[in-house]
């Protein structure tokens, strides 16, 4: 049977990608989106690729919005096996010039939109035979690669974003741990410096090379980690596969 992906803005960039990557491994994949039309425009084209893909509106900011689609979603199918947790907001900026409007704009997106979509997906997460939740992070969260004086990232001064994103991995650690004696795994993704809206087309790898690390933790085996945060690491020169420090 094929398998059922809903992927959180996914109407462009790595969000696509991983929408796409996924399609053609043979799932069926649904992608949210806040502005119906975009999606339904993002889900022709990957018709036209022959892919099996749905647009659901779906603005995580929104608890009605989410709770429209968990209904939408689950009257058409009884479970769900890959939940990415792919959209995202950034704000540029150091601390001293941090506002509270920013922070919670950044926060209500990256963070709470995160919790609140997991939660009103997991009872059909719960239903699949082996569900896996992604959540895209960013090595920018990384304690341990921002407080490295060796580090490419060292002088990184995004106060929003990066708190964001390092609020997400606590928010990956705890769910992670409170499925563990379950089939279902939570997974962080670090996708790398990835050309895209989000930071002004500036970034070294195309969206489809910023999906892989989504795409792999949502297709991970039986015997793949949860809890962990890893993918394109470029901390101390080239982009590596591999794990971060928290
Ligand atoms: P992007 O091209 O700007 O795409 C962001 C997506 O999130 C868009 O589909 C956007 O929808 C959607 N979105 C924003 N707010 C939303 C909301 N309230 N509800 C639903 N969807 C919403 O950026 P991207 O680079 O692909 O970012 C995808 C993820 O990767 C983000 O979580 C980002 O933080 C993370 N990431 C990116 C990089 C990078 O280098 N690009 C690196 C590390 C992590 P609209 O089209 O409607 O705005």
């Amino acid at each position: 049977m094929k398998k059922i992906a809903l992927i959180t803005g996914a109407n462009k960039g790595i969000g696509y990608e991983t929408a796409r990557q996924l399609a053609i491994s043979g799932m069926t994949v649904l992608l949210g989106s806040r502005d119906l039309s975009r999606g339904e425009i993002a889900a022709s084209a990957l018709h036209s690729e022959g892919l099996d893909a749905t647009a659901v509106e779906l603005d995580v900011t929104d608890d009605a919005s989410i709770a429209k689609a968990a209904a939408v979603i689950g009257a058409r199918f009884d479970h769900l096996d890959v939940l990415v947790n792919n959209a995202g907001v950034y704000v540029a900026g150091p601390a001293s010039s941090t506002t509270r409007a920013s922070l919670r704009r950044v926060f209500e997106t990256n963070v709470f939109g995160v919790v609140s979509v997991t939660n009103a997906f997991l009872p059909l997460l719960r239903k699949a035979g082996a569900a896996r939740i992604v959540n895209v992070s960013s090595e920018v969260a990384s304690l341990g690669v921002i407080t490295d004086p060796d580090s490419y990232m060292f002088a990184l001064q995004d106060l929003a974003y990066q708190a964001s994103k390092g609020a997400l991995n606590w928010v990956t650690i705890m769910f992670a741990k409170e499925l563990v004696d379950t089939s279902i795994k939570v997974n962080a993704a670090i996708p790398g410096y990835v050309s895209t809206d989000l930071n002004g087309n500036t970034g070294h790898l195309t969206a489809a090379e910023g999906a892989e690390a989504s795409v792999a933790l949502a297709t991970l085996p039986a015997d793949g980690p949860t809890g962990s945060f890893w993918g394109a690491v470029t901390s101390h020169g080239t982009s590596k596969m591999e794990v971060a420090p928290w």
